[in-house]
């Protein structure tokens, strides 16, 4: 159960500093329970550290801005990961991807992958980002050793002694401050964590916004996800079981307001104009949310007793699905990182941990932000040469065997240094 700060579970001493009783800082502190944070907590959850939660959301599914009606794909290695922390399970409703299909409005050829003929059982799954909050809050309630807390908005950063930091918190109408050994920053692109560190944040205004929403398809999916570029920003199909879809659309920031207005009828025929009709005919779209699209990458993801994960860290554009599952493997490193330290009676909050965070981390964040980001640029732009180059890359990328298996496997979260959860099966 998760409480605000004023709690059972809040500060036992006087001077209000958290002391968890024994007048002993905490082990990990993290600070943002969006996906990646609670996924972190889970995964410390049992490891004999004491790591506590703080959310500045009630937890409420409702109430927690990143649990809403985005649809996430996720690779094949964060099912695993998330199946072997018990965060996913048979009721949860994930709907298996078995095929992916790329094309660009306007260019030559396509590409499709299908994952029974690369010989994988599916490159992972779909699952609305709802969904997934629901079954983390189930899991983090279940956790034996993890003291949470919400509403808590971290607020202010005290500088350290050398053995622990200390953060202060608002909860409702009081502040409190908390000692941590460690204190993980998975507080999101606007990391408060990061700004008071003084990490600079290299930025970039796609200028494009994306519109989610669910639709009821003619044909189903079956497992199908598509992804089209188009001049003005691509779209994505994706399976959500049998006749629905969640649909992500990009279009231009200084389109957005009126596409945000269209009714019913004519939202469809924009959709239609900019996907085609591979799935038939589009009816009962659902709300519409738009996000701005931007791309976040912090300067440095350590500072002295601190590290950053998620989109803290980084944040890119969700053209090639890879937000979460990036974040997700931040997360999980680290806790394999702090089980390893803890067994050998390490601090958590050790320079060398955190150095060996970042170097275990950093391959995987250059290919992952730079892949995303190629991908905008090379999709997005209609000179002749691209295109050709395009439509070349389609018609190889769609014909080599190993090309397509090696392609897959890194889009499935198989990559260098991958955390072992992600491996199980
Ligand atoms: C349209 C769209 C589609 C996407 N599709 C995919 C996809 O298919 N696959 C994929 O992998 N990724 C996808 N992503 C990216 C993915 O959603 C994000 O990468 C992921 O949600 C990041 O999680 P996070 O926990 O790092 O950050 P967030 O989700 O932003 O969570 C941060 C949390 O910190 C809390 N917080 C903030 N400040 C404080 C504070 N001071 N004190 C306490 N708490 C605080 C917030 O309340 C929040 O709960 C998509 C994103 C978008 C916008």
């Amino acid at each position: 159960m998760a409480t605000d700060c004023r709690g059972a579970q809040a500060p036992s001493r006087r001077d209000g500093r958290y002391d968890g009783g024994v007048n002993e800082p905490l082990d990990v502190l993290i600070v943002g329970g969006g996906l990646v944070g609670a996924s972190l907590a889970i995964a410390l959850d049992g490891a004999g550290l004491r790591v506590a939660l703080a959310e500045a959301a009630p937890p409420r599914v409702d109430l927690q801005p990143s649990y809403d009606e985005r649809n996430l794909v996720l690779a094949s290695a964060s099912v695993n990961a998330l199946e072997a922390l018990g965060v996913l399970g048979p009721g949860t409703p994930a709907t298996p991807l078995h095929r992916i299909h790329v094309s660009r409005r306007g260019d030559f050829g396509a590409v499709r992958l299908d994952a029974r003929e690369l010989g994988l059982p599916a490159f992972g799954a779909v699952l609305p980002a709802r969904e997934l909050g629901n079954a983390l809050l189930r899991r983090l309630d279940r956790c034996t050793a993890l003291e949470r807390f919400a509403p808590a908005t971290a607020v202010a950063i005290e500088p350290g002694d050398g053995e622990a930091v200390t953060i202060a918190f608002a909860c409702a109408d009081v502040k409190r401050s908390v000692r941590t050994r460690l204190l993980v920053a998975a507080d999101g692109t606007e990391s408060f964590v990061r700004a008071a560190h003084g990490i600079d944040a290299v930025r970039h205004d796609y200028a494009q916004s994306a519109f989610v929403t669910t639709l009821t398809t003619e044909r189903p999916l079956d497992g199908t996800a598509y992804e089209r570029f188009t001049d003005s920003g691509p779209v994505a199909l994706l399976p959500l079981g049998e006749r629905r879809a969640g649909l992500v659309l990009s279009v231009p920031t200084a389109e957005a307001a009126s596409v945000a207005a269209l009714d019913e009828d004519a939202f469809i025929a924009f959709v239609h104009e900019r996907f085609g009709w591979r799935a038939g005919r589009f009816s009962r779209p659902g709300r519409r949310r738009p996000y701005p699209l931007a791309r976040m990458l912090a300067a440095r993801t350590t500072a002295p007793r601190c590290v950053l994960v998620g989109n803290a860290a980084q944040t890119v554009h969700p053209i090639g699905a890879q937000g979460f599952n990036l974040g997700l493997r931040d997360a999980l490193t680290l806790a394999e990182l702090l089980r390893e330290s803890h067994a050998r009676s390490g601090d958590p909050g050790d320079a060398s941990l955190l150095a060996r965070h970042v170097e275990l981390r950093a391959p995987d964040r250059a290919a992952t932000t730079s892949f995303s980001d190629d991908l905008v640029r090379l999709m997005g732009n209609d000179l002749l040469p691209l295109r050709a180059l395009r439509s070349l890359g389609f018609h190889a990328l769609d014909r080599i065997g190993p090309l397509k298996r090696r392609f897959a496997l890194r889009g499935m979260g198989y990559r260098g240094n991958a955390p072992t959860l992600g491996l199980m099966r």
